[in-house]
């Protein structure tokens, strides 16, 4: 079955709905409150979906938000808009959706289009630190009715959400969730299983294993009631991928996300270095100003130019296995990097934390020898300063000569470099993904593979 945004539904209209911040670090997460929320729409006869639901990572470099910083958006059809915040609000309180301590955000806007100013608002969400202010001001100028606790930290993330309609490039993630009272035990899952599932799958799939380093990536650690998570390119592969995994324990059920994880969006401004803020992210082509130390603990630290002039500190970490590439960068060398813009702090500077580096041109460097003497061909040695040199084999003098360049053979590559998978952030766009990026322009409109939701999931039949 395939379901189109073509409308059965009479004189219905577009309902979003926008969730940010129902977990914390006690548990509970976001994306299964919207899987208990969508079982409830699912459930209701005048209800139809016009996308998945979306998985929006925001700015990773925010410091207050909870683990993974990502809202949800659902968005269907309905002739019964009116009440939908009272009735998903009726829900999340009669099944304690919203963890202690969260400060959650949910947000109803109903119309055909989504406004231009929240598709800005959202953008800027993705790198810059946007206030609970604008976003209340944004949803009183467009009649969004919306619930908020705590210190209303939600409310920004799920306006963001509401305003991202990733028409650009985009992956999706199949997201096993736990029956309740297997949260907080440990998840049993073959690893085998997983190299296996990578191996058939990849690069529909990615970022399941992490080879060099022997690990499974698809499995969280916390309380919360993911059990699994299977990111890719379709959503039919993410799907199949999780039935083939046999998981033996009984679950929830599973729900298809659409999402911006793997793409890079939010690096995608162009950034200079005169008046950069802090938390925010972005690129910038520049130069390195001072050659990278490595410190203690393994990261490499360095400087970096802009065209403007402005020199800013840049750090390379140790967990992302780019230290070793970084380390041969030399003074000059033009180089593209993405980053985020870390705080100073009483030990360290306001410091470009590198997320992707390439070198686009290395810069040509000498090393300076003494001349060679023109009987022998051996090198001369020198008689001291500004007094010229002298072969020791034949005693030929030179007051006039002068140290000579060599160029110095670069070892260092010019491709792209990329954090390793364990040290992915969840916007962290994965090496293979690179000229595979999607585009929706062309079709906007979505056509939804049904089995992107299900209950009691744990039987492979089932798909
Ligand atoms: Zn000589």
């Amino acid at each position: 079955m395939q379901v189109s945004t073509k409308s059965s539904v009479k004189s219905a209209s577009v309902v979003h709905v926008g969730l940010d911040d129902t977990d914390s670090t006690q548990g509970k997460c976001t994306t299964h409150a919207a899987y208990r929320i969508t079982d409830y729409l699912l459930n209701n006869k005048s209800i139809e979906f016009v996308d998945y639901p979306l998985l929006i990572r925001l700015n990773p470099n925010i410091p207050w938000k909870t683990r993974g910083n990502g809202a949800v958006c659902l968005r269907f059809r309905t002739s019964h808009h009116e009440d939908v915040l009272d009735r998903i609000m009726d829900l999340v309180h009669k099944e304690n959706l919203v963890a202690t301590g969260a400060n959650p955000g949910i947000a109803v806007f109903c119309g055909e289009t989504i406004p231009y100013s929240i598709q800005c608002f959202a953008r800027k969400a993705l790198y810059d630190v946007v206030s609970r202010k604008t976003a209340e001001d944004l949803a009183a100028r467009h009649q969004i009715r919306f619930f908020i606790d705590g210190n209303g930290q939600g409310l920004v993330g799920s306006m963001a959400a509401i305003g991202t309609l990733l028409h650009e490039d985009h992956t999706f993630e199949a997201v096993a969730y736990r029956k309740q009272e297997r949260c907080g035990t440990v998840r049993r899952l073959d690893s085998a299983k997983v190299v296996q599932l990578d191996a058939e799958t990849f690069p529909y799939t990615f970022n399941n294993y992490d080879k060099a380093h022997h690990r499974v990536l698809i499995l969280p650690h916390g309380p919360d009631p993911v059990f699994c998570g299977i990111r890719g390119e379709s959503a039919e592969v993410v799907s199949f991928a999780l039935g083939n995994l046999q998981i033996s324990e009984e679950l929830e059920g599973h729900m298809v996300f659409r999402t911006n994880q793997g793409t890079n969006q939010h690096l995608q401004n162009e950034v200079g270095f005169t008046d950069i803020k802090c938390y925010t992210a972005g690129f910038s082509q520049c130069k390195v100003d001072s050659r990278p130390t490595v410190i203690e603990g393994g990261h490499a630290l360095f400087s970096v130019r802009d065209s403007s002039g402005a020199v800013v500190n840049a750090a390379v970490y140790e967990p992302t296995d780019m230290v070793n590439f970084a380390s041969k960068l030399e003074v000059g060398d033009v180089i593209k990097i993405g980053f985020g813009v870390r705080k100073p702090s009483s030990k360290h500077l306001r410091t470009l934390n590198i997320e992707y580096l390439q070198v686009l041109v290395a810069n040509e460097i000498f090393e300076t020898a003494n001349p060679i003497c023109i009987i022998c061909k051996k090198r001369m040695k020198s008689e001291g300063t500004n007094k010229g040199f002298r072969c020791r084999k034949c005693g030929l003098r030179n007051r006039d000569a002068k140290k000579i360049l060599i160029p110095k053979t670069r070892m260092i590559q010019t491709n792209l470099i990329v954090p390793t998978p364990k040290a992915h952030r969840h916007l962290t766009k994965p090496i293979h993904r690179y000229g595979i990026e999607k585009n929706m322009e062309n079709t906007l409109e979505i056509k939804m593979w049904s089995p992107w939701f299900s209950k009691n999931l744990g039987l492979a039949e089932d798909y």
